[in-house]
């Protein structure tokens, strides 16, 4: 049996490994539009490297009239975890041989001032109490809490209200660096074919029932052939779910959000004062994914700081294609629904559209009112994020990301953003329990299983302390990770 999979991103490699160790027979090659793996969304400042496990981010926990919801950052903190040990195990098998070069233990703090220190104080009480989370500590003490994250109060006067909680055993992640990686170890050890410059035209059935692959390979007209397709194409995904004619590809259109982060580059010293990801608290009508952070960042052993993301309106696919790609993907049918949501989120369309003519002036005003006094302090530079395709599913405007499967289980693909790829191992190998249930069930592929992810069991992970603490602590270990204990 042979499968293709569109898209040598974090999910396309992460997808082929799963594959790859789970059924050695199986036939695998990645086609990749670019000349590398994990130059798209995953490279390194394409996102803010998060290793997102809920420790920081408000927005995983919504409040309702002082009544706070953890149920999706309890999720997000095991499927993190999940990761993890895959992670884990690709270093300790020598697959990846240093982990710093692409995982870097990174204190993650949120800081609020009024009239959020209640909302803030609520969460901590909520979180702390599990045991995902009992390593949180809280503090209103401007000292403390400049010790924890000096280059957000240094600029601060002492009697500005302020609150901050801080978990020490918080990541930053290369994921484009974890993804070249494993792409790597997938071509040179596991055998799977990696084709670079092949940009997917579209996919269709042939009559016999496989599925054809047409390409554009160096300008070249080349079709392949596949029994099952797996599509991780990130925005690329939706013109080949629209082409492909599968009755459900009418359910589903893309919403695009740009982004733009500023960017300094700092000193290893600067860099060992800080350690830090912080986030804020978004504006009254930002979306999730424009939540205030300041991140100290690793990439090829140099040290930087990013603060951002400032999210716009720019409805392209993927970074470096125009606008012409997105609009051919769009089909009459998708009219009602994005109009439909233009109508019904219009404070979001008109917070996109007004700060997508940010200057740099404003950026680094964003930045001084998060950090006051930062952007005199560093060189800061603004880049291009990443771009993110938000679904909307039968009209219906979605955050989060769906993995969709044919009934027949020949077509795979991942639609939408977010958590993203600090989830990515429990994502993909979801949906390879979807489309390869039958190898799943054999003895070896249920033992290699257990060898790459020791516990997957999300409600194990929530419901069993020991369990989740004895998995965690040998991942990080790995991962060189130190729990501090601060009880
Ligand atoms: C601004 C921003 C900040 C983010 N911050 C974080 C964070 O802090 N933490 C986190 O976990 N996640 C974060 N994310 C999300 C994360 O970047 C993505 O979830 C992840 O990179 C998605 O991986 P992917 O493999 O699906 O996509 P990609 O890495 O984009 O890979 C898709 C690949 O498919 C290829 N492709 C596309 N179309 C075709 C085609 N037709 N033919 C052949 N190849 C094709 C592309 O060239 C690309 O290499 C952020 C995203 C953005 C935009």
């Amino acid at each position: 049996m042979n499968l293709i999979i569109i898209g040598a991103g974090i999910m396309g490699t992460t997808f082929a490994i799963l594959a790859k160790e789970l059924a050695p027979d199986l036939d695998v090659t990645i086609l990749e539009r670019l000349d590398k793996a994990g130059e798209g969304n995953s490279w390194a400042f394409n996102n803010a490297g998060t290793g997102h496990e809920a420790n920081c981010e408000l927005n995983y926990t919504p409040v309702d009239e002082e009544v706070i919801s953890v149920e999706k950052a309890l999720k997000i903190h095991a499927q993190f975890n999940v990761a993890k040990q895959f992670w884990a195990y690709l270093v300790e098998k020598g697959a990846i041989k240093e982990p710093t070069s692409f995982i870097n233990q990174t204190k993650h703090c949120t800081i609020v001032s009024e009239p959020s220190i209640e909302e803030l104080k609520l969460r901590f009480k909520e979180m702390s109490a599990h045991h995902f989370f009992e390593q949180m500590r809280y503090s209103e003490d401007f000292d403390q809490i400049k010790d924890w994250i000096p280059y957000t109060m240094e600029g601060r006067l002492r009697h500005e209200k302020m609150a901050a909680t801080v978990i020490e055993t918080g990541t930053d992640v290369n994921f484009g660096s974890l993804t070249e990686h494993m792409a790597d170890y997938a071509m040179n050890e596991l055998g799977v074919k990696i084709e670079y410059g092949v940009h997917v035209k579209r996919v269709h059935r042939s009559p016999a029932g496989s599925w054809l692959v047409e390409t554009k390979t160096r300008g070249a007209s080349v079709q392949h052939r596949a029994d099952v397709l797996f599509v991780g194409a990130g925005g690329g995904a939706f013109p080949i779910l629209k082409k492909s004619h599968m009755p459900f590809a009418r359910r589903f259109t893309g919403f695009p959000v740009g982004g733009r982060f500023l960017q300094a580059r700092i000193t290893p010293e600067q860099a060992d004062q800080y350690r830090a990801k912080t986030y804020g608290k978004a504006e009254v009508g930002a979306p999730p994914m424009s939540v205030p952070h300041l991140d100290l960042r690793v990439a090829d052993g140099q040290h930087y700081l990013l603060f951002g993301p400032f999210a716009s309106f720019k409805p392209v696919l993927e970074k470096g294609r125009g606008f012409i790609d997105y609009l051919l993907a769009m089909r009459l049918h998708d009219i009602p629904g994005l109009l439909n949501v233009a109508i019904e989120h219009f404070p979001l369309v008109k917070y996109l559209v007004s700060e997508t003519f940010k200057g740099d002036k404003s950026m680094l005003e964003a930045l001084d009112k998060f950090a006051p006094g930062l952007s005199k302090k560093f060189d800061w530079k603004p880049i291009e994020a990443g771009q993110r395709v938000q679904i909307i599913k039968d009209g219906d405007l979605q955050m989060g990301t769906e993995i969709i499967v044919s009934s027949d289980k020949t077509y795979g693909t991942i639609l939408g953003a977010s958590p993203g790829a600090s989830v990515s191992p429990e994502v993909m190998l979801r949906a390879l329990e979807r489309m390869f249930s039958e190898i799943l069930s054999k003895d070896d592929a249920k033992a290699k299983l257990k060898e790459m992810f020791p516990e997957d069991d999300l409600d194990v992970l929530i419901n069993n302390p020991d369990r989740y603490r004895a998995v965690r602590d040998a991942a990080n270990k790995a991962l060189g990770i130190t729990s501090k204990s601060t009880r």
